[in-house]
């Protein structure tokens, strides 16, 4: 996909974030840590392919209480995850320098604000948008779906039924009509980023982890991406590009080409590898090894 020049727009809206939670603002995958770390592997997988992600999830949660565990021994598990030094400061300076940060997430509300408030950046995002959770009377913390309804919550047949990050990002857009054009920029990994990646729009951004599933799509289907393309793959080069584009934007109001992937359609095709190759389940992969 070549950009042709399109007339600079100085901008007026603002600059929202959005960035999946594991295997992008994490390195890891924090259910699968949990999973790994409280013992519960076995159990795991021998249920993984009878119940959804997120039921299997809480059922997780239901064995650790009935083991005597408590949600501060999940809090103590959760405060072990690490986050890369350089995505943890191109957070900050995306906060110090105005843009609207947000997490979309398929993992739990539990365990985001656990591992950001212990890595004391909460308080930079203006929402965390995921599958809620809350620890009930016997002190056993429960995951529920973000979409509530369990016939049909939405149309999108690219996401699971829990939650559709596509039409998550269609409400943020929707929801501040008033103050200007808002440009965004989406980071992930997975099949389920997918989605939202292909609602950006022209002067908006897709930042996918080179090599993982998001990556992987968007490489095979360049003709469903109006967004520009730009792929990371350690935290420091997150950071570089990401702190960039924000400065991009602000200056000029509209995206700059280098770096990337779509710019050629040649290379975009050297770069698509089998998709066999890259179709793991990015949760259950960690758990198994
Ligand atoms: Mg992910
Ligand atoms: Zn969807």
């Amino acid at each position: 996909m070549v950009h042709s020049s399109p007339p600079a727009v100085k901008m007026a809206g603002k600059i929202v974030v959005l960035f999946d939670f594991d295997r992008t603002l994490i390195d890891g995958d924090s259910d699968g840590w949990v999973v790994a770390e409280m013992g519960l592997t076995p159990l795991f997988n021998r249920l993984c392919s009878s119940l959804p992600w997120n039921s299997l999830m809480d059922r997780m949660m239901e064995e650790l209480y009935s083991q005597g565990k408590t949600a501060e021994d999940i809090t103590e598990c959760l405060k072990r995850v690490p986050v890369n030094p350089r995505i943890i400061a191109a957070i900050k300076s995306a906060n110090t320098l105005g843009c609207d940060l947000k997490i979309v997430s398929d993992a739990n509300q539990f365990f985001i604000e656990t591992i950001m408030e212990n890595h004391g950046l909460l308080g930079c995002f203006s929402e965390i948008i995921t599958n809620p959770s809350f620890i009930d009377q016997v002190g056993r913390l429960r995951i529920f779906p973000y979409h509530k309804s369990s016939s049909s919550p939405h149309n999108c047949q690219m996401c699971p039924s829990n939650l559709c990050k596509g039409l998550v990002l269609e409400h943020i857009r929707a929801s501040n009509p008033e103050c200007g054009r808002q440009r965004f920029i989406y980071l992930g990994d997975g099949k389920n980023d997918f989605c939202p990646s292909s609602k950006l729009g022209d002067g908006d951004c897709v930042m996918p982890r080179k090599n993982y599933p998001l990556w992987n799509h968007v490489c095979s289907n360049p003709t469903l991406i109006k967004a520009e393309v730009l792929e990371w793959s350690k935290g420091g080069d997150l950071e570089r590009i990401l702190l960039q584009l924000i400065n991009t934007i602000s200056n000029e109001g509209k995206i700059v080409v280098s770096n990337s992937i779509l710019s050629n359609p040649s290379d975009s095709k050297s770069q698509t590898i089998p998709a066999s190759a890259h179709e793991l389940c990015p949760h259950t992969h960690p758990v198994q090894n």
